[in-house]
């Protein structure tokens, strides 16, 4: 037997254990496949390793209890969008605090004022606009950057997710350009407003942004998405004196890499982005998303649309949707994440559990002189198949083998872990203990013994 064969059983055989440890999920995924698109409430619940997503009964702290009684230790935490842990009490308290004095009123409440500063502390001075999530506010980012500087492109690194946004739904394999994960092309000419180039390549990024064409470079401090690939030294350096001199507007979304302290990646090393985005965990799992200008192109913006006077009767409209945007409720319950819940002694706690999943997955790897690895940035870890760290999405494509991750994946859910479906990413919460980890090391232990067994 070939190994692919051999791992196409071992699937088999995981799917098969999965459908019979969840026979009321199973149910209910037949149900929901009659009434949802794509059997759930979000086209993304569809994509687990098992074969269809286990229904989840109730969800506390770092751990989720699904319909057929399973206890599962989450590392996925609603890719990210848990990374305070299930039903914090600080967010649970405000959230409910305010939705008996109203959610939603399209007016201001005292909370923003209090948010919209602690923002700034942690992230550096900056002028905010709150949405409903990331990829809203990836939009809105990109919107802002092509009225400033009245250019089309945008420029993504190839590998990148950034949301539900059109121009970067690209990737370069084997040196062309196309769409990525087949997504559809939307009838979208990318090659108007698009163009990609590999992270950490300097000459690359020169020469694309010297045709003049660029609005923005919307980048992750290092990418999360396609695997963890780390940022080579210089590359920050680089890319904010070339979008500089070349007039282009630099946002930074850390939407993922939030995980790596209390004002991100930006604050930890010192990034000055143009625009900053955040999202997904800022308010504790309710929906939201934010960007902040730097005083500079707040500038330009005032500019171009001077702020609002009512008397004026000039169009003030920015073309940004959002009416629930930076309502009460998200407000209350970010205030809360920002206060009580992703704090600075928080943090320690969630780095100090990585570190040390990280470590443990590490002595299994060398133990066994298995050619994976393990990277880390802050309370986020990431185990792939290939030995050293990619530099760039080429790598990722060269070497990633996807089939060994969905039997990973697979056998996690079988044994009790939860991970995002699409990667090996492990994310900590402040409510993840180092008990939680070690269980995580054994069923990892025991997937490397599956595989010896198997001759893999
Ligand atoms: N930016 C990054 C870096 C992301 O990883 C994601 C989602 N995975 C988004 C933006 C979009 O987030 P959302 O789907 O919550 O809008």
């Amino acid at each position: 037997m070939t190994n692919a064969a051999k791992l196409d059983a071992l699937i088999a055989r995981e799917q098969d254990r999965f459908l019979k440890l969840h026979p009321r999920s199973a149910k209910a995924w037949a149900e929901g496949r009659q009434h949802f698109l794509y059997g759930g409430p979000s086209h993304w619940m569809r994509r687990w390793a098992g074969g269809f997503p286990v229904y989840v009964e109730d969800a506390g702290g770092a751990h989720i209890r699904d319909i057929d009684g399973h206890d599962y230790v989450d590392f996925c935490l609603g890719d990210t969008g848990a990374m305070c842990g299930h039903a914090p009490e600080a967010v649970t308290q405000a959230a409910l605090r305010q939705l008996k004095r109203g959610a939603t009123t399209m007016l201001p409440t005292e909370d923003s004022l209090w948010v919209g500063a602690e923002l700034s502390r942690r992230f550096g001075p900056r002028y905010w606009t709150l949405t409903t999530s990331a990829t809203d506010a990836n939009r809105g980012a990109i919107r802002i950057a092509r009225m400033i500087t009245g250019r089309p492109k945008v420029l993504v690194f190839s590998g990148c997710y950034h949301g539900g946004i059109e121009e970067a739904h690209i990737e370069i394999r084997d040196g062309r350009v196309g769409m990525r994960n087949s997504i559809h092309p939307n009838a979208v000419d990318h090659a108007a407003v698009s163009r990609i180039v590999e992270f950490n390549d300097v000459g690359g990024l020169e020469a694309a942004l010297s045709h003049g064409d660029v609005a923005c470079v919307l980048a992750e401090p290092l990418m999360t998405n396609f695997g963890m690939i780390p940022v080579a030294p210089g590359f920050h350096e680089a890319l904010r004196d070339i979008t500089r001199r070349t007039g282009t507007v630099l946002i930074i979304d850390e939407t993922h890499t939030l995980s790596s302290g209390p004002g991100g990646y930006t604050q930890l090393y010192g990034l000055d982005p143009d625009i900053l985005v955040a999202g997904k965990a800022i308010a504790g799992g309710i929906p939201a998303g934010l960007f902040g200008l730097s005083a500079e192109m707040a500038e330009r913006m005032w500019k171009l649309v001077p702020f609002a006077n009512p008397r004026q009767r000039q169009s003030a409209h920015l073309g940004i949707g959002g009416t629930l945007a930076g309502n009460a409720l998200t407000v209350a319950t970010m205030r809360a994440v920002l206060e009580s819940v992703l704090t600075a002694e928080n943090y320690e706690h969630m780095i100090a559990n990585a570190t040390r999943l990280a470590g443990q997955v590490r002595v299994l790897i060398a133990n066994q002189r298995l050619p994976w690895h393990v990277t880390q940035i802050g309370a986020r870890a990431e185990i792939m198949f290939m030995p050293e760290p990619p530099r760039n999405g080429a790598d990722v494509i060269a070497q990633r083998n996807g089939d060994l991750e969905m039997l990973l994946h697979a056998f996690y859910m079988n044994e009790g872990i939860l991970v995002t479906p699409f990667h090996t990413m492990l994310l900590m919460c402040p409510a993840t203990t180092p008990g939680d980890v070690d269980r995580h090391t054994s069923v990892f232990e025991r997937f490397i013994a599956l595989l010896r067994e198997a001759g893999l």
